[in-house]
């Protein structure tokens, strides 16, 4: 079947979303069609690993609202080549779609563990995979999650919350060290602990097979853990191939310009794309959801003629128990950190600097300063500790 489109969105995610609707503000009129591998409509996916577990919200809560805005949805379809030249793409079934606009919104993948693979096993990204595990969990359950990173630690803290017996394993020495200073993350992993999850550091995943009962993990360097489920939060990598086959430049995801074009008609937007961020002047990609929000609309727009650079600082947020925070900029454990705390790991601000810059902030517990933070990091400096104490508390 053959198909016209004024705009063709690959990928009915978060970006792939809000692109339809940075389309419909500037056009009332093209036609607009949403291909997506999912067979749902759009989400919001952050819920998977905290509302959907803590009763803030129900699974029918979480779509995305793309009624108003009047775009064709082909749920259940995989994009499997573009050509540049003709201007069509061509999906898993067959179909062709031949497109005026194109945009690249593809997400990304899970990484895998090699060999591990079940249906016990969950990579987790996806709302079937929220189902899988919701509805094979039962009361007292053992669960090894896999990751000590935003994705791990959230469904550890998310099943441990609905009465799973949680073992996290970690490769390194605490939860969230590439993240956080060192002293934090040491909190964060004993506040784990606390809440009764097993945490195990400096346990890497070597290989696993299925048990009668659930899975049995092996550990690099000897060691094992039994359970139920397992569940893997290892990163992604970026969904590149299509644009890779099509030619268009890759490097560590699809590489856009500052108007998120990455060839004449193609543009690209969220965990797939590599931008230039205005602020910290670097090429980057961010696996986060105003990141994948605010560049899908903008993309949107532009394809839509706004032709406008896209200059947003994205922001982040996590909620670990009843620990929260937002976070702006680049949040590296290897660059310089400074800490000033109202209450040790409950209340304070982390600043990350580069040669008395600040290249990110972390907003422990602290509300509404984002747009403190966002100037704060576009200003040159240089800062030294005395500037900053207090300045965003
Ligand atoms: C469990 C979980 C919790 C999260 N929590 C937070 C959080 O608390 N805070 C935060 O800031 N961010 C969070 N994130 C990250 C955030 O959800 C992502 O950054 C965001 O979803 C990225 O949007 P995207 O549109 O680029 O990718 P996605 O939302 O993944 O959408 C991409 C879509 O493209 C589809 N696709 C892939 N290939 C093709 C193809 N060839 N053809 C058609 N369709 C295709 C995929 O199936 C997918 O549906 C979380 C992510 C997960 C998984």
């Amino acid at each position: 079947m053959e198909h016209d489109c004024d705009y063709l969105i690959l990928g009915a995610g978060m970006a792939g979303s809000a692109a339809a609707k940075g389309i419909r503000s500037r056009d009332a009129k093209g036609n607009i069609v949403l291909l997506g591998a999912e067979p749902h409509p759009p989400y919001d996916r952050p819920p998977l690993s905290k509302d959907l577990w803590n009763g803030k919200k129900q699974p029918a809560e979480i779509w995305r609202d793309i009624e108003p805005l009047r775009a064709t949805l082909f749920p259940g379809r995989r994009a499997a080549a573009i050509d540049v030249q003709a201007k069509t793409v061509r999906d898993d079934h067959g179909d062709h779609y031949r497109y005026d606009k194109l945009l690249i919104a593809t997400g990304g993948t899970p990484r895998r563990i090699e060999g591990l693979e079940g249906e016990r096993v969950v990579y987790y990204r996806t709302l079937d995979d929220y189902h899988a595990l919701r509805d094979g969990l039962r009361e007292g359950m053992r669960v090894a999650v896999i990751g000590g990173g935003f994705i791990g630690s959230e469904i550890a803290a998310a099943l441990a919350m609905n009465g799973a017996r949680v073992t996290l394993l970690i490769d390194g020495d605490a939860i969230g060290e590439r993240v956080y200073p060192r002293a934090l993350a040491g909190f964060v992993t004993e506040y784990f602990r606390g809440k009764g999850i097993e945490v195990r550091t400096h346990s890497r995943v070597a290989a696993g097979n299925a048990t009668g009962a659930g899975v049995a993990l092996q550990l690099h360097g000897g060691g094992s853990v039994e359970a139920a489920w397992v569940v893997a939060g290892l990163g992604i990598t970026p969904n590149v191939q299509l644009a890779q086959a099509a030619g268009l430049a890759i490097d560590n995801g699809i590489v856009v310009d500052e108007r998120l074009r990455a060839a004449p008609d193609i543009w690209a937007a969220g965990d797939a794309a590599n931008y230039p961020d205005a602020t910290l002047q670097q090429h980057r990609r961010v696996e986060h959801e105003d990141a994948a929000l605010t560049m899908g609309e903008h993309a949107g727009a532009n394809m839509a003629e706004a032709n406008a650079p896209y200059t947003h600082l994205p922001y982040f947020y996590s909620d670990l128990f009843d620990l929260g925070y937002e976070a702006v900029g680049e949040l590296d454990a290897r660059l310089q950190t400074i800490e000033d705390w109202k209450e040790p790991f409950r209340e304070g601000v982390v600043y990350y600097l580069k040669d008395g810059r600040v290249r990110g902030v972390l907003l422990w517990n602290v509300w509404d300063r984002k747009d403190a933070a966002r100037e704060l990091i576009a200003q040159p400096g240089p800062f030294t500790e005395k500037d900053l104490r207090g300045r965003l508390l």
